[in-house]
């Protein structure tokens, strides 16, 4: 399973879908991917293998956008399927979430988000996510993000994009590895350094339970309380 983000002046999906398969070592099930055109979040996701998803976007071709994020899926709760491949969204269809974990307390969660009137569509816990951000987002990306991970357990490696954030995307950790880095032309979100390492040698390990704000040109990383931190990047110098 992978995760691979790209916010940047290039066109992202082909970013992802080659970083993806740098990831496929790790094994998965099924991959998605959303990329933002410049007005709403477009998703594609599908059961089998990445060149199913490739097929899907002609390469990418056929999902312009320079900011968007990936995932390849080792199915953890809900079967391999076409609707539980990620990224799942919010009910209006403007936020988007790509997870790599478990969210230990999905149950509890999901019940309260359905009292609350929200659809759930897939059988995952990852999709309670989307929904607990949309129900904490009121403009302001970091305090959604935060506010969520406050209520969750269990382990998460996170790649998030708003559709009303348009020039930022968004990482997250814990017990899931995950990395982002920075070059001339864009920041990148990666499980692993290879997914990334044709692009940028400066990578940023990101600790458990820290938040990341992407954007073209700057990556500010936070803690759980919105807390800015001052992290160093690591210059990779071996080959994939
Ligand atoms: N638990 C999530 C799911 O089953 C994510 C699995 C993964 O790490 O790919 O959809």
């Amino acid at each position: 399973c992978g995760i691979v983000g790209y916010i940047g002046t290039e066109q992202a999906a082909p970013i992802i879908l080659d970083g993806l398969s740098k990831l496929e070592y790790r094994g998965y099930d099924s991959a998605g991917m959303a990329i933002f055109d410049g007005e709403k979040i477009n998703t594609r996701k599908a059961v089998g293998r990445l060149k199913v998803l490739e097929n899907l976007t002609h390469g990418g071709e056929n999902m312009k956008g320079t900011s968007g994020i990936g995932h390849t899926r080792w199915a953890t709760h809900g079967a391999p399927s076409d609707i539980n491949s990620h990224p799942h969204m919010n009910n209006a269809g403007t936020i988007a979430v790509v997870h790599n974990g478990i969210i230990e307390n999905y149950i509890p969660l999901k019940k309260k988000m359905q009292d609350k009137g929200y659809q759930f569509v897939s059988e995952t816990d990852t999709e309670v996510l989307a929904h607990l951000l949309d129900y904490y987002y009121k403009g302001n990306p970091l305090e959604a993000i935060t506010k969520v991970l406050h209520r969750v357990e269990g382990s998460y490696a996170l790649g998030i994009m708003f559709a009303d954030q348009p020039d930022k995307i968004f990482a997250a950790r814990k017990d899931s590895p995950l990395i982002v880095g920075k070059s001339d032309n864009g920041s990148f979100i990666a499980s692993d350094v290879p997914a990334i390492l044709k692009y940028t040698r400066t990578v940023y390990y990101v600790d458990n339970q820290e938040v990341v704000e992407l954007q073209q040109g700057s990556l500010r990383f936070f803690s759980v309380d919105e807390e800015e931190i001052e992290k160093q990047p690591v210059t990779i110098d071996w080959d994939a």
